[in-house]
Parts: structure tokens; C-alpha cells; sequence
């Protein structure tokens, strides 16, 4: 071997180790950015005149993110204000609360729960202290009694026991036994609607018709890869889609990722969910296996942009097919 051929060789290597090493640091600084801290989740976006969102971060729960990892917002009325959803805890319940008043004046007179998973409504009891009305439908409601306080241990693992001092599971004390309501505050309606069980059983979008805004809680996922478990309905999870489609508001507020429209609320979590349902009952009804079906969905270059695809994908490919099968 020539002295060139080794020098040669021996830049190749080192290009590489540089190469890696550059991407490695780039993959890191990415993570970081989409880790945002608690305080930067805390800077309320504004959507039109009245509506406001604080955009969770992408990442899994972290002592970083204090677990708000998904959308909450706020409404500004003639006569107070209305939070959909109330945040991870009662302490970040409380910085929400000092978040928007430096956004309005009026006091959090209602709390409208649209779903049940932890950082939805376990920041309820701070609310509620400070005296205001609990709004939930009896399904959420319900779901979220079972759940709250195996869901405090667990967040307390991945934020720390501290952050969740003072968390108590405090669901709507006086629950409304229907699947559609509206609630009217100040000038502003609020429809709640159940569509079908999505991510968890009970989950609700609220339409706000006056600002054409939904806030779809966990029917839709943008930018992030969705999350199908074992509690999880994937069918009506598409159903309940389809009837956010036919309301086809101008803003779309989604459970997890950026406040956008229809457009990519449907490539994102629509067209996903789809292609799922459709292709895994194609292959149960040929007899597939549940390997055989995994393995043949395991590359789905429209969806691999999503964050978390390789960490929820195949689970959610496997969790559709028992869901379907256990079903028929
Ligand atoms: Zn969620």
C-alpha cells in the first residue's frame, strides 16, 4: 500500500470522525432547542383578538419542561377569562396564572378540560382555590377521576417530587352529562364536543365559532409524531378527525405541536391515522400477523419528518393492530 493510498485512507477516517462529531453536535443542539424550558413554554402566543396559546414543548416530560409538554390556552372575554386545560401541576397552575395577567387584567373565571392525560387538568386545584368553575363533561371527567393520582406519582418521576408539591387530582365537581354543550362567557361561545374516544377515553375539542378556532386537545398532533396506547382508540381518534374537518376552522390549536390550519393538521395527524387504520384492517383481514403488518409499515417516508417517529411509530402500528383485532 502506497504512502498516499494510507494518507488517503487515513483522511477519510478523520473526515468522518469529524463528520460524526459535527452532526453529533448538531443533533444536540436541536435537542436542546426543542426542549423548551418551563419559562419560555410560559410566553402566551396570541391568535386573534381574544385567543391566546402556551406552545409545550415537543420533548418527553423533563425537570426542564416541569411536564408542559402539550397546549393549554387561554380566551379573553368581555367578563373574564377562559382557560382551555390547566397545565402539569399546581405550581405551574400558578405560573400560568401570572403569565396571563400579564396579558389581560380580568380574572380565570372557568376552566374548560378537553381531555385527561396529567398535563391537561392536573393544574385544576390551584383554579379551583382561587374560585374558578370547573368545566368538563362527564366522560373527561370521569377518566380523569380514574387516572389522577397513579398520574402525580408518575410525573413526579420525570419532573421531581418537588415541582408537584400541592398537586391534588381535582376533576369538574359538577360534570355536564352530554356530548355536546356550550357554554357562553362574556360574549364568547365555547362548544364542547365529543366526537369519540381518542387519545384517551373522553377526550373533547372545543370550537370557538366566533374566532373560527379549534382546540383539538389530542385528536391532532402537528410537527410530533402521534401517540396510540393501550387506552387509546385509534378508529374513533379518526372519526373524531373527520368531524374536526367538517367544522374546518381557520385555526387549528392541536393537542401537542404549533397552532396551524387544516392543511397540515391533516398531513400530520389525519392522513397518518388513515393510513393506519386502513392498512393494518387490510392485513388482519388477510390474515397478516401483527410482525408481518409492523414490518410492512415500518418506513412511512411522508411521516418520518415527525418528531419521535422512531420511538412511537412501530408501537403505534402494533397498538392499532390489537386495538382492530380485539374489535372485529
Ligand atoms: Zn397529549
Amino acid at each position: 500500500m502506497t504512502l498516499n493510498v494510507l494518507l488517503r485512507q487515513g483522511q477519510v477516517a478523520f473526515l468522518a470522525l469529524g463528520l460524526i462529531g459535527f452532526g453529533m453536535a448538531a443533533v444536540q443542539a436541536e435537542e436542546a432547542s426543542l426542549d423548551r424550558p418551563i419559562e419560555k413554554v410560559l410566553e402566551p402566543i396570541q391568535l386573534t383578538d381574544r385567543v391566546h396559546y402556551f406552545y409545550g414543548s415537543l420533548e418527553n416530560r423533563t425537570p426542564t419542561n416541569l411536564g408542559f409538554t402539550n397546549n393549554t390556552g387561554f380566551v379573553v372575554t368581555d367578563e373574564g377569562v377562559v382557560l382551555i386545560d390547566s397545565g402539569p401541576s399546581y405550581q405551574v397552575a400558578q405560573r400560568m396564572e401570572k403569565a396571563i395577567a400579564g396579558v389581560t387584567d380580568k380574572p380565570i373565571t372557568h376552566v374548560i378540560s378537553v381531555g385527561s392525560q396529567d398535563h391537561r387538568w392536573l393544574g385544576n386545584g390551584y383554579f379551583h382555590e382561587q374560585g374558578a368553575e370547573l368545566v368538563a363533561l362527564q366522560r373527561t371527567a370521569s377518566t380523569q377521576a380514574d387516572r389522577g393520582e397513579g398520574q402525580i406519582a408518575s410525573l413526579a418521576n420525570s419532573v421531581g417530587e418537588e415541582a408537584m408539591e400541592g398537586t391534588q387530582p381535582v376533576p369538574a365537581p359538577n360534570p355536564i352529562d352530554a356530548d355536546e354543550y356550550t357554554l357562553t362567557v362574556g360574549g364568547v361561545d365555547f362548544e364542547l364536543i365529543y366526537a369519540g374516544d381518542a387519545h384517551f377515553p373522553g377526550d373533547i375539542m372545543v370550537h370557538l365559532p366566533g374566532e373560527d378556532v379549534v382546540f383539538t386537545g389530542d385528536i391532532v398532533y402537528t410537527e410530533r409524531m402521534l401517540g396510540i396506547h393501550p387506552f387509546s382508540n385509534p378508529v374513533e381518534k379518526l372519526e373524531a378527525f373527520r368531524h374536526l374537518e367538517s367544522i374546518d376552522p381557520d385555526i387549528v390549536v392541536p393537542g401537542h405541536g404549533r397552532a396551524t390550519d387544516m392543511a397540515e393538521a391533516r398531513q400530520d395527524t389525519g392522513d397518518y391515522l388513515e393510513l393506519l387504520v386502513r392498512e393494518v384492517t387490510a392485513g388482519i383481514e388477510d390474515w397478516e400477523s401483527l410482525g408481518e403488518v409492523v414490518d410492512r409499515l415500518a418506513d412511512l417516508e411522508q411521516f418520518k419528518h415527525l418528531r419521535h417517529y422512531d420511538d412511537w411509530h412501530r408501537p403505534n402500528v402494533n397498538r392499532t393492530y390489537l386495538f382492530i383485532e380485539g374489535n372485529m
